[in-house]
Parts: C-alpha cells; sequence; structure tokens
C-alpha cells in the first residue's frame, strides 16, 4: 500500500496569492477510510465577492494582451499542472476517492485540455464581409464577456475545470472557480502551481465553499457575466433562473444516463470491454458513463455472460493501494442514494447477476464501497432506465432490432451521450442520426476528445465544452462596419 502524507490546510486563492486557511473550517475526508486529509477555509459571500473584485481588476490587463501571449501563459501552466502530478495525484485520490492511477489520469487530462487551447490561441480567426455597400466592408469582431464563475462537481474536479478555464482565459476572460465542497484540495493547489507558472494575480481565482453560498452568491454576483456550470440537472435549473435575473451567459453540462447498443454483429469482446470500463471507472461517478446497456437478443447471452465475469473480476479497495480498479463511492449521501435507486428498482423486478451489496469485512468496511453489480431485465420505467444512476450499477436489457434499442434509448429524460457498437456502417450512421443526445460513438466509447464540441440535449443541459466550438461560449461577437473613404 503507499501511504499517502496528506493533511493540508488551504485557504481561498485570490488575486495570485493562497489565503490562510481560518474559520470557518471545512474537514476534508478519504472517502476510502474516513480519515480527516485537509481543512479548508469556508468561503461565503465575503471570499466570492473579494475573488470576483480581484477577477474584474485582472480583466483590462489579461485582455489586453495578445492572444498568443495568453495562449503562452496558459501552456506554461499547463506543463506546471504536468509537473506537478506527483503532488496533486494523492491530494485528488485522498479527496475524492478514486485510483491513483485514475487521478494521475485526469491531471495529465486537464493539462492536455489546456495546452489544446493555448494551441488554438494562434489560429482563431474572425470573418470580414466586403462589399456591403460601395467602400464599406463589414467584421466580426470577438470579444471576452468579462469575468466567468466557473462551478464544478467532485467527480473530476481539475478535468472539468481544465474544460473551462482553457477557452476563457485564452480568450481573454478571467475566471473565478468554485469546486464541490468535498473536494477542494487538488485545485486550490492546482491554482497555485499555475500562478507560479506565469498566470498573472486575479486570472484565475478559487474559492472553496457549499453551493448554496458560495455558489450563489457567485452565481449571482453582478460582476460575473458567465456561469459555466457542470453538475446536477436540478441545481443547473437552479442556476439557470438565477443567471436570468441578470441575463447572464450560461453553459450547463448536467446530468446523463449514456445508453450502449450492442447489434448482433459487433465485436462482442470489445463492446464488454468497453461496458465494464465505461460504466466502472470512477465507481460509475462520470456523467458520460455507461448507464443503460442494450443487447441484440441473438448475442445477448453472451455479452451479458461477458460483462459479467468482468465485474467479478474488478479489484475493489482503496484508491491508494497498486491495482485497485474500482475505488469507494465519494461520499455517504452518495451511496445512500445510490443504494436507494438500486432497491427501489428490484422492487419492481430484474435480477441481480453480481454484487447488489457492499464488500463485506477488512478495512473496506471504513469506506463508502459497494461492489460493481449488474441486474438483469429491470422494469423500463424503473429508477435505473429514468433517472441518473451515479455507482456501479449496470442495467442490461435484450432488445428485439436497432428500431427497438433507439426506441428505449431516447425514453430517456437526459440526452447527453450515447454508443452503438456493429459492423453494418448504415446501421451505425442511421443510429448517430437518430439517437437524441450530443455525442454518439460508434465501435467506441467515453473518450472525450478536446478536437470535438462535448455537450448534453434535454434534461443534460446545453452549450458545448471542448473544441474551438468552445470559444463561442466565452465570447461576444461585434459587428464593425468600416467606411474607406469617409468623404464618400
Ligand atoms: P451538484 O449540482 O450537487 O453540485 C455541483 C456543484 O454545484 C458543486 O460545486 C456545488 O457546490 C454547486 N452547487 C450546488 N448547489 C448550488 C447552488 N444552489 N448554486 C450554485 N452552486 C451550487 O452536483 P453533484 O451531485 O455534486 O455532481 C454530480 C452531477 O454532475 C451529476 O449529475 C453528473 O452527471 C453531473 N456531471 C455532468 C457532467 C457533464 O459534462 N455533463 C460532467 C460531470 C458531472
Amino acid at each position: 500500500m503507499t501511504a499517502i502524507d496528506t493533511s493540508v490546510d488551504l485557504g481561498a486563492f485570490i488575486a495570485g496569492s493562497a489565503e490562510p486557511c481560518s474559520a470557518p473550517l471545512q474537514e476534508i475526508r478519504d472517502p476510502a477510510t474516513q480519515r480527516v486529509v485537509g481543512r479548508v477555509t469556508v468561503s461565503g459571500a465575503e471570499e466570492v465577492d473579494r475573488a470576483v473584485r480581484a477577477a474584474h481588476e485582472a480583466l483590462a490587463g489579461w485582455s489586453a494582451r495578445g492572444v498568443a501571449e495568453r495562449g503562452q501563459i496558459v501552456g506554461r501552466a499547463a506543463h506546471a499542472i504536468r509537473a506537478a502530478v506527483d503532488e496533486l495525484a494523492p491530494l485528488l485520490t485522498a479527496e475524492q476517492g478514486k485510483p491513483l492511477r485514475e487521478a494521475r489520469m485526469e491531471l495529465n487530462r486537464a493539462a492536455e485540455t489546456l495546452e489544446h487551447y493555448a494551441g488554438l490561441a494562434k489560429e482563431l480567426r474572425g470573418v470580414s464581409v466586403f462589399g456591403l455597400d460601395p467602400g464599406v466592408s463589414g467584421h466580426v469582431l470577438r470579444r471576452p464577456l468579462g469575468v466567468v464563475g466557473a462551478i464544478v462537481p467532485w467527480n473530476f474536479p481539475t478535468t472539468l475545470l481544465a474544460n473551462k478555464l482553457g477557452p476563457a482565459l485564452v480568450a481573454g476572460n478571467t475566471v473565478v472557480a468554485k469546486p464541490a465542497d468535498t473536494t477542494p484540495l487538488a485545485t486550490l493547489r492546482m491554482a497555485a502551481i499555475m500562478h507560479e507558472a506565469g498566470l498573472p494575480p486575479g486570472a484565475f481565482n478559487v474559492v472553496a465553499g457549499r453551493g448554496a453560498e458560495a455558489g450563489e452568491a457567485l452565481v449571482t454576483h453582478p460582476l460575473v457575466r458567465k456561469v459555466a456550470f457542470t453538475g446536477s440537472t436540478p441545481t443547473g435549473r437552479r442556476i439557470m433562473s438565477m443567471a436570468a435575473a441578470d441575463n447572464k451567459r450560461l453553459t450547463l453540462e448536467l446530468g446523463g444516463s449514456d445508453p450502449m447498443i450492442v447489434l448482433a454483429d459487433a465485436d462482442l469482446g470489445r463492446a464488454a470491454s468497453a461496458a465494464s470500463m465505461g460504466r466502472f471507472f470512477n465507481c460509475g461517478q462520470a456523467c458520460l458513463a455507461i448507464k443503460r446497456l442494450y443487447v441484440a437478443e441473438s448475442v445477448a447471452d453472451e455479452v451479458i455472460e461477458a460483462v459479467v465475469q468482468k465485474a467479478r473480476r474488478l479489484t475493489v479497495g482503496r484508491g491508494t493501494e497498486s491495482g485497485v480498479q474500482l475505488g469507494p463511492l465519494h461520499s455517504e449521501r452518495q451511496r445512500d442514494a445510490f443504494e436507494d435507486q438500486l432497491a427501489r428498482t428490484l422492487e419492481g423486478g430484474g435480477e441481480v447477476l453480481t454484487g447488489g451489496g457492499r464488500p463485506e469485512g477488512g478495512e473496506l468496511s471504513d469506506g463508502w464501497f459497494h461492489e460493481p453489480t449488474i441486474v438483469l431485465e429491470p422494469p423500463h420505467g424503473s429508477p435505473m432506465a429514468t433517472e441518473e444512476v451515479f455507482g456501479p450499477a449496470l442495467p442490461i436489457w435484450r432488445v428485439r432490432d436497432l428500431d427497438q434499442a433507439i426506441e428505449y434509448a431516447n425514453a430517456s429524460p437526459f440526452g447527453l451521450g450515447s454508443s452503438v457498437w456493429t459492423s453494418d456502417l448504415s446501421a451505425a450512421a442511421e443510429a448517430a442520426e437518430r439517437l437524441d443526445c450530443g455525442y454518439t460513438w460508434i465501435n467506441s466509447a467515453t473518450k472525450v476528445y478536446d478536437e470535438l464540441p462535448f455537450g448534453g440535449i434535454k434534461a443534460s443541459g446545453f452549450g458545448k465544452e471542448h473544441g474551438s466550438e468552445a470559444f463561442d461560449y466565452y465570447t461576444d461577437l461585434k459587428a464593425v462596419v468600416v467606411r474607406a473613404r469617409p468623404g464618400e
């Protein structure tokens, strides 16, 4: 077992400095052991106001720099995160619960996204129109929005923030981030590391507080011009109503219940591996996790057997131990909610093929662990089909054909991602057209590319992250008309 010596005390990060940790304090606990791994100052409206003002003061200087220079600075900050992965990953594992290997992957992925936007800085091009009238041309400028409030959940604290920071900073905005109250540690350290690498004071500030206090203070602050939110659908709706009062711009990356469809002509082995990985990484707590599996009847038994065997072979344990593939759920509240959804589902039917309970005995009883679980054919109207299930359980249904699979897939209120597994390209193309969601993978799943826009529809929100399209959500377009010969 790798011993991790983490007990850090951190205050808010405002105007380029880490503030001292002071009361009121919140203890941060390791979900695997319930041990205290750090303490942070609980920020409220006063800290949020200071952070927003610092971001506002930094705005003129930051947005006046050339876009290439901003890109270079963001690129250096990304490099510094990569160089600090050995320090940051244990912090992330300690506060979040994920295996150390996944924490390292997450941090490298956050750096990669920042590097992507740093690289795009020099490629930004606009639109010009000539001959609007004789001697008159039109130009479309992009202007930064101003101070961006970035609010993220606890499942991927650093990558979900990097998705916002990259385009926001490169486009010339400044940012105040609020991580979830249970996962502020890696983010606060990351902000300090990025500033040591050259980000100017005030460009990126972090407050650590609760949603109802710090979160709402950030959303409603008059100097915040845009809120970039990732989190649950009910919170997203609340933020939308608060932001309406001030006409704030919004991106809402909300919940998901991604379906995976496996047709009879698919590579069944690869599909089963993807289903297992896609459902169980981060202990099933991912917006784009595979949350419903629909398999063609003729191959269902084979796929079900393969997925069950994979679930049985997963090593459950503390994220700090080598070889662990499934850590604990993030919190007691999270495990209670997940177990409640499982119980309500099974009341209506369905067969538990493996798992279904908490692992027994030993040190696992100290944390919020749950066995990897496969449920066969729960009712289509049950919570596992209609709600977002944020935990390690995969429901599987047999389907007659692609039509029936798409009908079930689209019945969900969510519309984030989906995947289709088949060797028939026309079936894949048809599915990609008909599935109601923002991302469809064909013979692949869950990997998000920085090159492509990502974001859901329906209850999964609106707006895009990733892709050069993300710049559209951090800039305003302004039309400028130029008359070349003023006397005419
Ligand atoms: P949550 O909505 O409870 O909290 C998310 C963040 O919002 C936290 O920082 C929280 O403190 C803050 N918050 C809570 N109430 C607030 C309020 N009234 N005003 C302002 N801020 C407030 O979500 P969660 O349960 O912590 O996170 C899991 C959810 O996030 C899941 O639904 C998951 O699908 C979703 N998610 C979506 C994506 C995506 O890209 N679509 C990615 C990851 C997670």
